[in-house]
């Protein structure tokens, strides 16, 4: 099954509302429309830009689309703080980042924790981009495939094979993320393979050769095209590249 690339800038804690429109505006300028009948391309910025990102996509009818960075496990009531997937629906936002591997180690988000978020996302129609990755001492231990299969497994346990249709998986690396030391493609490779034959497992042959595996750590426009080159690797879940205009429609273009 064709598996159309996706691109996903996750801007993190980075830009107020009015640069969010600038950076949009710049991407949209910078990638003209031919590009997308090859690549979706996503920009996930922080809360409090996506009511200004919406206005501007959907005022412009750019293609791009956007999302959020994480969404409460909760449907309402007295969790302060906290961001329900149907506000995030009602926003217009396509998809909602789960499981960073900075709310893991950060915020101590369990693969309980991720699965009751996903679970929130497609009860409301948003498609979770759920990332699980291993540190740098299960990567030199060499236990990093058995590692990711289990969190995998951990953060879908129970969902339908219809459910894990609707998602997108990312595989984050922690050591890749941020230190511009990036997982060669074949590292990128050999894991999202192992996820996809885990998709096979948890639901079924049909739905791995659907799902969109992208891989996420230090990518630029010097590196995607031979990342997302391999058979299993379907996108990018870019940090840094993706607040710089130029940089990141360039790697949206290669894609
Ligand atoms: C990320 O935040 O998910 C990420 C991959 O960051 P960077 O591209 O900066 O490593």
């Amino acid at each position: 099954m064709a598996r159309k690339p996706l691109i996903a800038g996750n801007w993190k804690m980075n830009l107020n509302h009015l640069e969010a429109i600038a950076l949009v505006q710049k991407i949209a300028f910078s990638l003209p429309a031919k590009y997308f009948d090859k690549v979706d391309v996503t920009v996930i910025p922080p809360f409090t830009d996506i009511r200004s990102v919406q206005t501007l996509i959907e005022g412009d009818k750019l293609l791009l689309t956007y999302g959020a960075q994480d969404v409460s496990a909760q449907d309402s009531g007295a969790f302060t703080g906290e961001i329900s997937g149907s506000m995030l629906a009602k926003l217009g936002c396509t998809f909602v980042v789960v499981g960073h591997s900075e709310r893991r180690t950060l915020h101590g988000e369990t693969n309980e924790t991720v699965l009751a978020k996903t679970k929130a996302a497609l009860k409301n129609g948003l498609t979770p981009i759920v990332c699980i990755g291993e540190g740098l001492e299960i990567r030199e231990a060499g236990d990093h495939v058995a590692y990711n299969v289990d969190q995998l497994k951990g953060s879908l346990a129970g969902l339908s094979a219809e459910e894990i249709s609707k998602i997108v998986i990312a595989y984050e690396p922690v050591w890749a993320i941020g230190t511009g030391r990036v997982a060669s493609a074949a590292d990128a490779q050999e894991v999202c393979a192992a996820v996809r034959a885990t998709v096979a497992e948890l639901a079924d042959a049909e739905v791995a050769a659907g799902v969109r595996v992208l891989y996420g750590g230090s990518v630029s426009s010097k590196n995607v095209g031979e990342i997302v080159g391999q058979t299993d690797v379907d996108g990018a879940l870019v940090g840094g590249a993706s607040l710089k205009a130029d940089e990141f429609a360039t790697l949206s273009a290669i894609a």
